[in-house]
């Protein structure tokens, strides 16, 4: 059957690996990377992710700043907020959660972050980037999952067919333009193709970000392929709330391996997030960029 892909146990190692560079760098250099985490009103999901967010920045041995600001606050409060922290020499990374307020705008916000503190990877210079295949911050979702492909593949998936479900600004596009990047051949299937079952099919690789319970069947699952589910929905079942993903777990045992849902994507989102706060940290400082390890750990 297939084996489950634990990305609880990959976040963990991974949040190990930055712990130990914050912890170099610190001793090197003296100074800590910093991530500047701004929630507008009191969405209460918002809330529980930004107290995580929080908890483990702390854990990773980073600073972490909280601002929350009012429900009621105006745009030109907000982006006044957004300048100082990007001048602010303690933060390397500003993170902007969201939903926002509906009398704000998003895309304004976002834009107005420095792209080099832009650890969510949204502003339009990381999207350019990241098309052009040149070095920037990308989106921590789609991050956690080609790390979780690689581990579930290995390094190379130079040929293989990667088929996308779902084409959102934060995990379907950037997706795809990471598993390109890798030079996969890449399908990106959303809510108006017309055969989708057909495409999922020919999958070697099959990444599911559409938001639909069960929307990917077993017979919709190549055998032997590798499913990543991003899916997160809240169902009730016998008077209980669940979490489920977009695909029909129980019936892809054929699958060479598959992410769970809860324990899967989820987990590795914020430790993503931590490892971009380093790499914005690092491209900010002249000293740790040692040749041939840009991207890559210290040790
Ligand atoms: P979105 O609503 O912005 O985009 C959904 C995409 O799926 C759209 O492109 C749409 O065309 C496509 N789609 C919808 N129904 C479809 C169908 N029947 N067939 C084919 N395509 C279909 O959503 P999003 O923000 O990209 O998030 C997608 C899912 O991933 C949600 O369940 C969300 O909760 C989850 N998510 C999880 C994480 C995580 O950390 N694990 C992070 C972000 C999003």
């Amino acid at each position: 059957r297939a084996a489950d892909i634990d990305g609880k146990q990959l976040a963990t190692e991974l949040l190990e690996r930055i712990k130990t560079d914050v912890e170099i760098l610190k001793a090197e250099t003296g100074v800590v990377p910093g991530l500047a985490v701004v929630l507008v009103g009191d969405d209460p999901a918002s809330a529980v992710y930004v107290a995580s967010k929080h908890r483990q920045t702390i854990a990773a041995g980073m600073k972490s700043f909280e601002h929350r600001l009012q429900a009621g606050t105006t745009q030109n409060d907000l982006l006044s907020l957004v300048h100082r922290l990007n001048v602010d020499q303690q933060v390397h990374g500003i993170l902007v959660q969201l939903p926002l307020p509906s009398h704000l705008d998003p895309n304004a916000v976002i834009q107005a972050i420095n792209p080099d503190k832009d650890v969510d990877g949204f502003h339009v210079s990381n999207a350019g980037r990241l098309a052009t295949g040149s070095p920037g911050l990308v989106p921590c979702t789609p991050l956690g999952c080609m790390m979780l492909i690689k581990n579930a593949l290995g390094e190379h998936l130079s040929g293989s067919h990667a088929v996308i479900v779902g084409k959102s600004n934060i995990v379907g596009k950037p997706m795809a333009q990471m598993l390109m990047n890798a030079h996969c051949t890449v399908t990106v299937v959303h809510s108006q193709t017309r055969n989708t079952a057909d495409l999922c099919r020919t999958a070697d690789i099959l990444v599911v970000a559409a938001g639909r319970p069960g929307l990917v069947r077993g017979d919709w699952i190549k055998p032997g392929a590798v499913v990543i589910d991003v899916g997160i929905n809240r169902i009730q079942e016998d008077g209980k709330t669940k979490f489920v993903g977009d695909v029909a777990y129980g019936e892809a045992g054929h699958a060479r391996a598959i992410t769970p849902v809860p324990g899967g994507v989820g987990p590795m989102t914020i430790a993503c997030l931590l490892s971009n706060t380093l790499t914005a940290f690092r491209r900010h400082q002249p000293w740790p960029l040692l040749p041939g390890n840009e991207q890559g750990f210290l040790r």
